[in-house]
């Protein structure tokens, strides 16, 4: 009951989640600015941490790169499709110091603290109430501010993972309906090991049996394991007067599920949006606009990448490994992959770096 008794106290904006999307938005903000998560930055990894190489670089947090991966495996019981990644090489990183990194470049206030939701239009938290004229939530599929999940399973993939032993080189998909049914598996090296994990387009959250049998098969002993929900439909960016960023705005690109990527993107943009209103060069209600005309311009990729999934996980295995064989073809890769391995990077969009 603290956070009802206690007087409200005031910051110019609030940022809620400390992962991705908030040190995005944080990073960009001068002022007094309040930046709250439950745990400590970057101590709890929900993720495989997969992403391009350029994004570390981008953001000054090479020094958390892992591993650095050139090729990409897409192995199913019939075929396995190797795609050259050399052009845009991918990396495998440490969330903790990923995120430390990210939070070493933000002038904002840290507090550590569990949000419950907003009331009376101040962030109830177990620390006490808090307001500010701009609050972003960037709480992850739960949407702590914006309006909870509801029941996560039908609008969310789930991916659960474990660290092994495992080396290799390049990053693995696997494809393979016995071991997941409407959903994919991965092994994601790390340098001294590999995370192995699986997905569910559908939501099926007990993929523990499953993995467990996979990793048997393969006689690799498993380590602890981690898994969460992820969104794969683009949700409203603003809800009233708050802003979302990441998958509290179902930002998590479908397919691939990547996440880290558009919550560092829109995040970035988002972040930018908040300072001008900071600044009073903007209204708020001007930068709501402005913030969901950035996420409008990206409607049409988030629908492809969305059927995409939609035949990973409806078409018979062959066929959409016959599909991802074709698609990385001289005539049709040059006009595709560029553009998924350079989405979110801002002067490659034709706008200026993060600074
Ligand atoms: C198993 C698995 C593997 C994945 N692998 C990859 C990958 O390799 N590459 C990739 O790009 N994407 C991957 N993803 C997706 C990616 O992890 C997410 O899309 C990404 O983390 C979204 O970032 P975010 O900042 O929006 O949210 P999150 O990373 O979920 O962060 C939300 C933050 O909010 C905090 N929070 C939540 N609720 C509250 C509350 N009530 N009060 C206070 N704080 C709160 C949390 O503690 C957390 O720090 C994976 C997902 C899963 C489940």
């Amino acid at each position: 009951m603290l956070g009802l008794s206690m007087p409200a106290r005031d910051y110019d904006a609030i940022v809620v989640g400390a992962s991705f999307g908030g040190l995005a938005v944080a990073r960009q903000l001068r002022g007094h600015v309040l930046l709250l998560d439950r745990n400590e930055v970057g101590s709890v990894q929900t993720s495989a941490c997969g992403t391009p190489l350029w994004v570390c670089e981008w953001l000054g947090v090479t020094d958390s790169v892992l591993q650095v991966h050139e090729s990409l495996a897409i192995r199913t019981p019939s075929r396995t499709v190797r795609y050259d990644l050399s052009e845009v090489p991918f990396c495998t990183f440490d969330y903790r110091a990923f995120c430390e990194g990210l939070l070493a470049q933000c002038r904002v206030k840290f507090l550590r603290t569990s949000v419950t939701g907003i009331q009376d239009g101040a962030v109830v938290t177990g620390e006490g109430r808090f307001t500010a004229p701009v609050i972003v939530d960037c709480s992850g599929w739960r949407r702590a501010v914006t309006g909870g999940a509801g029941d996560a399973s039908r609008r969310h993939s789930f991916g659960l993972e474990t660290y092994t032993a495992l080396r290799d080189e390049g990053l693995t998909f696997l494809l393979d309906r016995r071991l997941i049914p409407q959903g994919l598996g991965w092994i994601f090296p790390v340098g001294t090991g590999s995370l192995v994990g699986l997905g569910s387009y559908v939501g099926r959250s007990k993929l523990k049996p499953a993995l467990e049998g996979f990793l048997r098969e393969q006689d690799i002993s498993a380590g602890s394991y981690h898994g969460t929900y992820f969104p794969y439909r683009l949700l409203r960016p603003t809800v009233g007067r708050l802003f979302a960023v990441g998958d509290a705005a179902g930002q998590c690109l479908p397919l691939t599920a990547e996440g880290i990527r558009p919550a560092l993107y829109f995040g970035g943009e988002c972040g930018r949006i908040v300072q001008r209103i900071l600044d009073g060069a903007l209204s708020l209600e001007a930068g709501l606009e402005a913030y969901r005309r950035v996420v409008a311009r990206y409607r049409r990729p988030y629908r492809v990448l969305r059927f995409a999934q939609w035949l990973a996980a409806h078409t018979p295995t062959r066929w959409f490994a016959l599909i991802t064989e074709v698609a990385a073809t001289r005539p049709l890769r040059p006009g595709w992959w560029p553009r998924y391995g350079w989405f979110g990077r801002p002067e490659r969009a034709g706008m200026p770096a993060v600074t």
